[in-house]
């Protein structure tokens, strides 16, 4: 009796996982082979999928098969989190999902264009028209204390306006300066190419495969923004981009950053295979996972005592003479700059912050969607010290509010900050894991995050496995403190 409860829970979530995963590979073969002109079918074949899996989660009967089986023994956290999933979905009534999913599709285009032609104006009608359907899909949730928590709530589960204002507000004002100093100091110079975009492909592979990449269970193809995508534990996709050969920032450091995300989808405890809750519990942890193995493994001084002689084989001339504290400041020169996915270490919080704060606004009715360029031109200034020449350049450089992604901007800078915790804690728990790096093992990073975050899935929430790990929430003090080390010895701070 009660072994029948959980598998009927188990049957009804078997379904939502398999839609899903025949979604994502629909979505991995849009970006990596389709033909242009599939784009409306396969947009059609997708929301299908979407529309029924919303519909399976939505229906009162997972209600009934929840309380059974939680009655039965399931696993707390799992319950908790198809719950959630099921209180969400019969909230938002469905004709207002495809009404966002609608103007989403139509504004793609519109910003494609307008960016093209550094045209706001053209974009703003569809930039009104979804912050009108966030408003909507806000009221959804009156108990919420801030409207944009719920729209947060979308990516980052129990994140709140008034938790992360604090976090940024504290980290910006520990960024400034740093960024203020470092500005005051030689620039190091860029480490140039010819890096050929082949053997960029062997480096970033071996590396992978160190850190977990299995040729058997994964792949890597070409993409023109790269991601990440798996079916299930045993079928994780990266994708890179085959850029001009003088940067190594898509072709090995991007690598490493989807990687780390498949990692992550790898190493999830295979009881919760077929069921949703076997993947990242938020947005906000998946980038820590990227970002940690991107930046803080992938850009310090233990990884490139390792990699760094092997990278010379690859690329004898432009490494000629090199040695690793050079190889050192070059990859981790600090410079603002206009565009965020090219940002470093040290400015790219701001980035996020910046976002963060006119989406704010917009909801607390502070600001128009009309007044949007001025404010972010502000901004940039205020905070990095840079003129933007165009709103190309500026306002309209991310798709994301072309697709009414309003809330999902904060999780880079939370998984940023979660990033430099988990980093901190993890040289507390191995404290020879920066010996262990430079002697070319990875695996111990990578199995010391599985127990402590791949393996939950969604079963534990982020604030979960930050107490767990840390004891403590969500904190920016480690990321500056990691930063102000970090480029406190590069720069001679
Ligand atoms: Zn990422």
């Amino acid at each position: 009796m009660t072994d029948d409860a959980i598998h009927a829970l188990r049957e009804h979530l078997a379904v939502v996982s398999d839609l899903g995963h025949a979604g994502m590979l629909l979505h991995w073969d849009q970006q990596t082979h389709m033909p242009a002109r599939g784009a409306q079918a396969r947009g059609q074949a997708g929301g299908t999928l979407e529309r029924l899996a919303h519909e399976r989660i939505a229906d009162p009967v997972l209600a009934d098969l929840l309380d059974a089986a939680e009655a039965a023994g399931e696993d707390p956290g799992l319950v908790r989190a198809v719950r959630e999933d099921h209180a969400q979905a019969a909230r938002v009534p469905a004709e207002l999902v495809g009404e966002m999913a609608e103007v989403a599709a139509e504004a793609q285009g519109a910003w494609e264009a307008a960016r093209a032609a550094s045209d706001f104006a053209a974009f703003a009608p569809f930039l009104r028209r979804h912050v009108d359907l966030c408003r909507r899909y806000a009221a959804c949730f009156p108990e919420a204390e801030h409207p944009y928590d719920a729209l947060m709530q979308r990516y980052e589960p129990g994140a709140t306006t008034a938790s992360v204002r604090a976090a940024f507000a504290q980290l910006r004002e520990g960024l400034v300066p740093l960024i203020a100093a470092i500005a005051a100091k030689p620039d190091p110079g860029d480490l140039t190419g010819p890096f050929p975009t082949a053997d960029q492909r062997t480096l970033a592979l071996e590396i992978a495969r160190t850190m977990g990449y299995d040729d058997a269970a994964w792949r890597i193809d070409e993409a023109a923004h790269p991601f990440m995508a798996n079916m299930g534990r045993e079928d994780v996709r990266i994708t890179t981009k085959e850029e001009e050969e003088s940067t190594l920032a898509i072709g090995l450091f991007g690598v490493l950053h989807e990687t780390g995300h498949g990692l992550y989808e790898a190493g999830i405890d295979p009881r919760w295979d077929r069921t949703t809750v076997g993947t990242g519990t938020s947005l906000g942890v998946h980038e820590s996972q990227s970002r940690l193995w991107e930046n803080m493994v992938g850009r310090s001084r233990a990884q490139w005592s390792r990699w760094l002689p092997r990278a010379k084989e690859l690329f004898p001339v432009p490494l000629d003479g090199l040695e690793v504290d050079e190889v050192l400041r070059r990859i981790n020169a600090v410079r603002p700059s206009l565009i965020r996915v090219d940002a470093d270490e040290a400015t790219y919080c701001l980035h996020v912050l910046l976002r963060f704060e006119l989406e704010v606004a917009l909801f607390e009715g502070e600001l128009e969607v009309d007044d949007l360029p001025a404010a972010w031109n502000a901004r940039m200034e205020e905070y990095l010290g840079v003129t933007v020449p165009s709103d190309a350049d500026g306002v309209l450089q991310d798709i994301h509010w072309a697709h009414g992604v309003f809330g999902y901007f904060p999780t880079y800078a939370l998984g940023t900050m979660i990033a430099a915790q988990l980093w901190e804690a993890a040289h507390v728990a191995i404290p020879d894991l920066d010996t262990r790096i430079a002697d070319g093992d990875l695996a111990t990073l990578r199995e010391w995050l599985r127990e402590h975050v791949h393996r939950h899935g969604r079963t534990r929430t982020g604030d979960e496995i930050l107490r767990d790990v840390t004891g403590g929430g969500l904190d920016p003090v480690p990321l500056l403190r990691y930063l102000n080390d970090k480029y406190g010895a590069l720069y001679d701070l």
